[in-house]
């Protein structure tokens, strides 16, 4: 079976200011990376628009209301000091969720192996009633209720290991039981929350914060020892990825040491946890990563780590 993959012109489109660091040219670097000859057996997917019900899982309908009625016929609307949208930028974000809930289905149906969804704008500092961050909706957090509302499982768990703390996933996810969310990230940094403190309502929210500087052997102590050990207790019955490239060594906003091995390394254990507990399900949506060279590279050790699988 294959990995799918996700893209879409919208995920281009998405405006934002002259200058913004989340600019088209990330997924322009991305797309163009998973166009060499090792990523042809990808199974190359379009992404449908999530529907109000499906991002209405995590959003109020209010919410999701002011978004829609906010996004301009031309120019940028601005949500806060760094997260914008242009005329493309509803389409793309449910283009984003909606890649995740597609693979989703297709997961359940017994159609793929895994899938990544190469979309932007990111999702994870999205909180349900707030835009945040260069996030407009939670993708990530979309697809986890998704599965569990239309394929009859009942723990859904999100990883993440951008160099942020997805804080709107953490708020989605605090008060569910069936929903768990583990972070590895750089503290102190935006948006600051996930302090290792901070466990949920039922003990479902996992924080790893990473001292500025912390390497490969740091995170790979941090996800064993932690934050894989409480998915593995946890039992997800389908894993979500927030995969974010910014804690790579060359990032301009993270602070962090990572480079491409740590990357393939996180992405088959987490593999690993899924074909033990899930049935293999897994699901990787693109967050952060503003390097350019270092997120095309990044991105390609994680999508060949997905298809060995
Ligand atoms: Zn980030």
């Amino acid at each position: 079976m294959s990995t799918l993959l996700y893209t879409h012109a919208s995920f281009a489109r998405h405006e934002v200011p002259p200058g913004h660091v989340e600019h088209p040219g990330r997924y322009r670097a991305v797309e163009k990376a998973l166009d060499a000859e090792e990523f042809s057996q990808l199974q190359r997917c379009m992404p449908p628009r999530a529907t109000a019900e499906q991002i209405e899982r995590v959003h109020p309908t209010a919410f999701r209301e002011r978004i829609e009625s906010k996004i301009p016929s031309s120019g940028l609307a601005q949500f806060d000091a760094d997260t914008f949208a242009g005329p493309s930028s509803l389409d793309a974000t449910l283009r984003a969720a909606g890649g995740a809930i597609d693979a989703v289905d297709a997961l359940f149906s017994g159609h793929a192996k895994n899938a990544f969804i190469a979309a932007r704008p990111p999702g994870h500092h999205a909180e349900p009633d707030r835009a945040m961050g260069f996030c407009l909706f939670n993708g990530a957090a979309v697809a986890a209720l998704h599965a569990r509302a239309a394929h009859g499982v009942s723990r859904v768990a999100v990883v993440d290991f951008d160099v942020h703390h997805g804080n709107g996933t953490e708020a989605a996810f605090w008060h569910d039981e069936g929903a768990f969310y583990a972070s590895s990230h750089e503290w102190p940094q935006y948006p600051g929350t996930g302090r290792q403190s901070d466990r949920g309502a039922f003990d479902n929210i996992a924080n790893a914060p990473l001292e500025r500087g912390a390497d490969g052997e740091a995170f790979r102590r941090a996800w064993g020892e932690n934050l894989l050990p409480a998915l593995s207790e946890f039992g997800p019955e389908i894993i979500v990825i927030s995969a974010g490239f910014d804690a790579h060594s060359a990032d301009p906003l993270g602070g962090l040491s990572l480079i491409e091995e740590d990357f393939a390394w996180i992405t088959s254990e987490i593999g690993a946890i899924a074909k033990d507990k899930a049935e293999g399900r897994l699901i990787s949506i693109l967050e952060g990563g503003y390097d350019l060279p270092a997120l095309a590279s990044s991105v390609s050790a994680h999508v060949k780590a997905l298809m060995a699988l």
